[in-house]
């Protein structure tokens, strides 16, 4: 018998009719020991997702607006669970024990992390599983990064004591502190990913509401092909670059430990979905994935005969270094180079970075483009087939996206466009269509 890790997201846990889903999926393969949940998510379009709620009472709070109402639509949603389900389980301690620690102040990573908490004792009493906290295993440093060795030491060493058991996805603690502490946004991926590696897990099933890793973003291209297998460095660049089915951070602990990903729907189990191993796949495919997103800003430096100053880069770097800005490209030629930094980076910090990049390296001129979406055509096969950048811009040009840069990874499987933001989603359906 194996072992296999199974994480359910929002949508998968949004309400008893998903659940029933859940367990039918859960009981259909005796591997499947270790399900990690996250926060219920929404139900139908428009509705809220519990994480967003409890950001919100947190928020409300701050600004000093009672937040009891917004609390009771969160404590409706777990009770009308527990009711749905039938189940013999009584949140009402629990419940007030958040709602004290909100109205004494908690950090907004406990507030959010009680989504992901109240779920995973409802679906444990739900599977009849053992409940498994992951305050004081999963375990963050002072400076808020991931311990992962001691993370892996300490879920191996918990989860050998339970043969089956239900895990909140999402947050961990502090190991100096012992306070809650939450991953980024979608982070549950992360704690399935973390679990995989401690239990040894055959497979790392990631259960959502789609059938598996798809081309491209189905909000922007209408039903784009799934694929059926791809590489963990492919779908990382993927998900760097905003396809966020998996989480960015969640593909490092799998990838560690050997562990394949598999992509499921919970509405449709009977779908493949997406394997996601170390091969990269040998087939024609040329491009795996197309993903992207908006608002990033482009400084373009001209200095003329930049590339024959011993230093000059050096230079740039120190300035964005000294303010603590990171950047995502530094595509350069002979008298330019220019940096790609997203937006929330710079934010209130441009004008500074402008005036001390003048003053070190004494350039041209500086131009300055704030309203970039970036676009990563990804595809192990790109290195193998000649002409793929000029078929990416024939079906740019062909639909009259100017493109504002191009960077391509020495890696060679994948080429970074820059575009406008409003030519964003007209870029992405026409390299699709060209490659679909
Ligand atoms: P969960 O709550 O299960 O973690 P997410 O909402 O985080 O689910 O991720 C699934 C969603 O990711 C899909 O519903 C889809 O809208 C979006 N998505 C973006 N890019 C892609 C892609 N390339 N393939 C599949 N889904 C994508
Ligand atoms: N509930 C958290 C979020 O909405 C984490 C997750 O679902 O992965 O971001
Ligand atoms: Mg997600």
């Amino acid at each position: 018998m194996g072992i296999k890790v199974a994480k359910f997201g929002g949508s998968s846990v949004a309400d008893g009719i998903q659940l029933a889903k859940l367990k039918e999926i859960v009981e259909a393969d005796a591997d499947r020991k270790y399900i990690i949940v996250s926060a219920p998510g929404k139900r139908f379009d428009g509705d809220n997702k519990i994480t967003d709620l409890l950001y919100m009472c947190k928020a409300q709070k701050d600004q000093n607006i009672p937040a009891d109402q917004l609390f009771q639509v969160i404590t409706d949603r777990f009770n009308a669970l527990v009711l749905s389900l039938g189940l013999d389980v009584n949140l009402t301690g629990e419940i007030q024990t958040i709602r004290k620690n909100l109205e004494e102040g908690c950090s907004a990573d406990y507030i959010a992390s009680r989504g992901e908490y109240l779920s995973a004792i409802v679906t444990a009493a739900y599977l009849g599983y053992d409940f498994v906290d992951t305050a004081g295993l999963i375990l963050f440093d002072k400076k808020g990064r991931l311990m992962a060795e001691e993370t892996n030491e300490a879920l191996a060493a918990e989860l050998a004591k339970h043969e089956r058991a239900v895990i909140p996805g999402f947050y961990g603690s502090s190991a100096e502190t012992g306070e809650i502490k939450v991953f980024s946004r979608g982070g549950s991926d992360i704690t399935g990913s973390l679990v995989a590696r401690a239990v040894a897990a055959d497979m790392y099933e990631n259960w959502t509401d789609v059938s598996g890793f798809l081309m491209t973003d189905p909000r922007i291209v209408d039903n784009p092909k799934p694929i059926e297998r791809i590489s963990y460095i492919e779908l990382r660049e993927l998900a760097y670059m905003g396809a966020n089915v998996l989480h960015e951070d969640a593909i490092y602990p799998a990838r560690n430990a050997g562990v394949p990903i598999n992509i499921r729907n919970t509405n449709k189990p009977e779908d493949p979905g997406t394997i996601i191993t170390a091969e990269m796949e040998a087939s024609d495919r040329i491009v795996s994935g197309i993903a992207g997103h908006k608002n990033f800003t482009v400084i373009a430096i001209y200095k003329n005969t930049l590339n024959a100053e011993v230093g000059i880069i050096r230079k740039l770097l120190s300035v964005l270094e000294d303010n603590n800005i990171s950047f995502e490209h530094m595509p350069s030629g002979i008298d330019t180079v220019s940096l790609v930094i997203s937006n929330d980076e710079l934010d209130g910090k441009l004008d500074d970075l402008i005036e001390q990049i003048e003053a070190r390296m004494k350039p041209d001129s500086i131009e300055v483009h704030d309203d970039i979406a970036l676009l990563a055509v990804v595809g192990a096969g790109m290195d193998r087939k000649p002409g793929t950048s000029a078929r990416i811009f024939t079906a740019l040009a062909e639909n009259n996206v100017n493109i504002r840069m191009i960077d391509q990874g020495s890696s060679e499987i994948n080429i970074i466009i820059g575009v406008s933001n409003d030519d964003f989603e007209t870029a992405i359906r026409a390299i699709y269509k060209a490659f679909e």
